[in-house]
């Protein structure tokens, strides 16, 4: 660690699950960005995956990935989009990939004989992560996946504990999330099983400093006191996180409640001026007064979870924000457009994309959604697995070629979409066989990737080299480039050596793009990302002059 003086934030939740620890992290870090600190957003999951790649998108959500090609967790997502602080593999960390440096460790030897235990090997490895790879950080904001009291939280606890231990307590804060539920009977927002979460904190050697309660009603002054009084905890410091109706405004909902001046005050930071969010009022600004409405289908798999295409539905709502407009999504489980017509679905939408995805469930409908978007002139933006349904659509519908699939679910087609064996990484070929393990082996993280002269991609970024990330395993085969052109589609975007097709169009369409990567990932709020951007501009236009 190079700062000495680098202060640590643990943020714990309480109570149940799913009350949006990562936004609350992700959240204190934009309040101290706004006094000017620098900060890093941590994630240690207790689950034993060595990461979320091999999870079902129904289990755990998106899977993000890093510029350096970590599958983490989806909360870096929401880390990046609040501070646009880039979160590396040093960032993300789980039960399986710690258990996994301890193993590799015992089996060299490097344990000089000892007999491995939780405590300390595996609570070290968890400092360990917590510590390094840091730079000149004011603040590291390390958040523990769980709730307290989950058995596979233990060690993570005892570890942060430690290290309160060994910095000292004026350079660590606790913060616990909980939830303070309503009983409409009683009419009373119950503090019980918050008191209960922190005795549960305090078993494990940990005095919360701040207590975070979700609430959907500003907390009465009594029952302010009454937190404070039973779990230790500054009356100032119990800070009400209020129901908010736009995940942008929680860092402005939960400074106005005093949470950053609460952080100062514990490190003895002087708290002359408040902090600088103008940033996240104008975005409120803006959302709260849109000059009108587009609609957008997302054709997927996974529709009935949300949380499975954060970044994609973050990213369109910045791409409206940026034209000044709100978006309504239309989620389509694209199975349905197997049995139904396309237009049933499709008819009142301004706009379609095809997100990311894999195996062969609901693909059918996939390629009807593309089909009806070229036919019908509709603004079309394909992603990932979205875009080699695009190229097969072309394939089988306007070059004749029936059999075109990927063979990722079908051997015997004509394998337009094909398995990657080879590909180049920072001028080292990296190299796959196809039984190869399926974690952590996808083409992952940040290439390069060169725009074609006069494209609607070179037009979009405003440039001709741009690096996006990625997460697939198969590939478009640059062989059948000319029948694409024959069938109308160009291949706007290629790897700098010319062998991987990363972007195709169809320049005789208003807007139509289809990206091996995912530019969802790289979006925020104050930087929408320029793909949406341009998508929801041609939505504009195209209705201006209807
Ligand atoms: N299943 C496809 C592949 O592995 C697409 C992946 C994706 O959409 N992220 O190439």
């Amino acid at each position: 660690m190079t700062n000495p003086n680098t202060k640590f934030i643990f943020i714990t939740g309480g109570v149940v699950s799913s009350l949006g620890k990562g936004l609350a992290s992700a959240s204190i870090a934009a309040t101290l960005q706004g006094r000017g600190f620098k900060v890093r957003l941590r994630k240690l999951d207790p689950y034993l995956n060595v990461d979320p790649g091999t999870m079902s998108p129904y289990q755990h959500g998106e899977v993000f990935v890093t510029d350096d090609g970590t599958e983490a967790d989806l909360d870096l997502g929401h880390y990046e989009r609040f501070s646009g602080v880039a979160a590396t593999k040093n960032d993300s960390v789980t039960t399986g990939k710690i258990y996994q440096r301890v193993i590799d460790k015992e089996r060299h030897g490097e344990y000089l004989g000892a007999t491995i235990q939780v405590v300390p090997h595996v609570t070290n490895e968890i400092k360990n992560f917590i510590l390094s790879n840091l730079t000149d950080e004011d603040f590291v904001l390390c958040e523990i996946g769980g709730t307290v009291g989950d058995i596979e939280g233990q060690p993570y606890l005892e570890a942060i504990r430690q290290v309160a231990y060994d910095l000292g307590r004026d350079r660590v804060m606790f913060v616990h999330l909980t939830l303070l539920p309503f009983i409409p009977t009683a009419g009373e927002l119950k503090t019980k099983p918050t008191q209960h979460s922190v005795k549960k904190l305090q078993e494990y050697g940990i005095q919360p400093d701040m207590l975070l309660c979700r609430a959907q009603m500003p907390i009465p002054k009594n029952e302010k006191k009454k937190l404070a009084l039973f779990c230790n905890v500054r009356e100032e410091n119990v800070i009400a996180a209020l129901d908010v109706s736009n995940i942008y405004q929680v860092p402005l909902a939960y400074s106005k409640e005093g949470m950053d001046r609460a952080v100062c005050r514990h490190f003895g930071i002087p708290d002359d001026k408040p902090a600088d969010l103008s940033k996240w009022e104008k975005i409120i600004e803006v959302i709260k007064k849109p000059e009108g409405e587009v609609k957008i289908a997302v054709v997927g798999k996974y529709t009935k979870l949300l949380e499975a295409y954060k970044s994609l539905h973050e990213a369109i709502k910045h791409g409206a924000i940026a034209n000044h407009y709100q978006v309504n999504i239309k989620w389509i489980d694209s199975e349905k457009l197997e049995h139904e017509p396309a237009g049933d679905y499709l008819n009142d939408v301004n706009a379609i994309i095809v997100p990311g995805g894999f195996g062969q469930r609901g693909t059918q409908g996939k390629i009807e959604a593309i089909k009806y978007a070229r036919e019908h002139n509709i603004p079309f933006l394909g992603i990932c697995f979205g875009m080699q349904m695009a190229v097969i659509e072309t394939m089988r519908n306007v070059c004749g070629i029936k059999n075109a699939n990927t063979t990722e679910f079908d051997p015997d087609c004509e394998p337009v979409v094909g398995l990657m064996t080879e590909w180049d990484k920072d001028g080292n070929k990296e190299v796959r066989h196809k039984d190869g393990d399926l974690g952590g082996t996808m083409r992952l993280g940040a290439y390069p990737c060169h725009l074609k002269t006069g494209s609607l991609a070179q037009k979009v970024y405003g440039t001709e080299n741009i690096s996006e990330r990625h997460r697939h395993r198969y590939e478009v085969n640059m062989k059948y480039e000319d029948t694409l052109n024959k069938g109308g589609m160009i291949i706007s975007g290629k790897s700098p050596d010319g062998k991987l097709p990363e972007i195709v169009e169809r320049p005789e369409h208003p807007w139509f793009m289809a990206v091996q990567f995912h530019p969802e990932l790289k979006s925020k709020p104050f930087a929408p990302h320029p793909i949406f951007i341009s998508l929801i501009k041609a939505v504009i236009d195209n209705s201006r002059l209807m």
